[in-house]
């Protein structure tokens, strides 16, 4: 018997379309029978997952995909299989969620000195309680009329050197480790091709990914390259650690990372879940 795996999903309680009780019913629908929801900085849509995965027979694991900093770049980490009421965890997403509003109020200021009014306010709105992201702020833009479309608002506000940009001051890498291991989790380093890192730094961030305790990268992803699967391939094999599988969906607006719609993972990889 063939099982679906999907492990990176993204819901409203951070910059996903679907609440987490739709998300899971299409995940059912879409045939995945082991999904993983993985909010940024937060775990707050778990316990509404979790019941909708009883009654649509998905197995739900418990997952977040952490932000964090590693030579001066965001890396993403996603953790997966922990404890959700583990204290460690809920103390980091506290920390990670106010440095996310600090950074959300210099947004605002930003773009107010460009003309654009009310930002911060209107980001929120957006999020509607979920953790307030980069991608709130380009809804907010586009719904203004300052961008066309998320490519544009990104490459135009969002990003280091344009008026819409604050850095964030992440938790290391190695201490985003520990708290995902502390929890009893596993850690994944979420889209690895997707830094803009030289091979040579990404073979180091790697090493020390798995010198610090992690355990896995995503190998399959939401928007591979027609080579990417290989090259990923090749890095896990080559540091000997484990294969994720995660579409990294948001909404059905990105044709790029839909639910389920995933390759398989290449032969002679360990699976992620393999080690739960
Ligand atoms: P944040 O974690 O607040 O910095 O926001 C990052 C989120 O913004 C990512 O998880 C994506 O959902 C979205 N994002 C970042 N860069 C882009 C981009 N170039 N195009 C579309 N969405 C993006
Ligand atoms: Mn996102
Ligand atoms: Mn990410
Ligand atoms: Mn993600």
């Amino acid at each position: 018997m063939s099982h679906v795996f999907d492990l990176h999903t993204h819901s409203t309680a951070s910059d996903g379309a679907l609440s987490p009780e739709l998300l899971v019913e299409k995940a059912s629908t879409v045939g995945i029978d082991t999904l993983a929801l993985t909010d940024h900085d937060t775990v707050s849509g778990l316990a509404a997952a979790h019941s909708a995965a009883k009654k649509h027979d998905v197995t739900l694991i418990n997952g977040i995909e952490l932000s964090c900093l590693w030579n001066n770049k965001t890396i993403h980490i996603v953790g997966l299989n922990f404890k959700a009421e583990n204290k460690t965890i809920i103390d980091a997403t506290t920390h990670l969620n106010h440095l996310r509003e600090e950074r959300a109020i210099k947004i605002g200021e930003k773009l107010k000195k460009v003309g654009i009014e009310n930002a911060y306010e209107n980001a929120k709105r957006i999020a509607a309680g979920g953790t307030v992201t980069r991608q709130h702020f380009s809804t907010y833009l586009i719904e203004n009329g300052n961008a066309k479309n998320q490519t544009d608002v990104f490459k135009r506000y969002l990003v280091n050197n344009k008026p819409g940009y604050a850095s964030v001051e992440w938790p290391s890498l190695e201490e985003t480790i520990a708290q995902i291991n502390g929890a009893g989790g596993i850690s994944v380093i979420a889209h690895p091709l997707r830094y803009k890192l030289t091979a040579t730094k990404l073979r180091r961030l790697i090493k020390e990914f798995k010198e610090h305790g992690g355990k896995a990268i995503e190998v399959v992803t939401g928007h591979n390259q027609s080579n990417e699967i290989e090259m990923a391939t090749a890095y896990a094999k080559r540091y000997d650690i484990a294969a994720s599988v995660g579409s990294d969906f948001h909404s059905g607006n990105t044709p790029w990372s839909q639910l389920g719609n995933l390759a398989e993972l290449p032969r002679g990889l360990t699976p992620v879940w393999e080690l739960w």
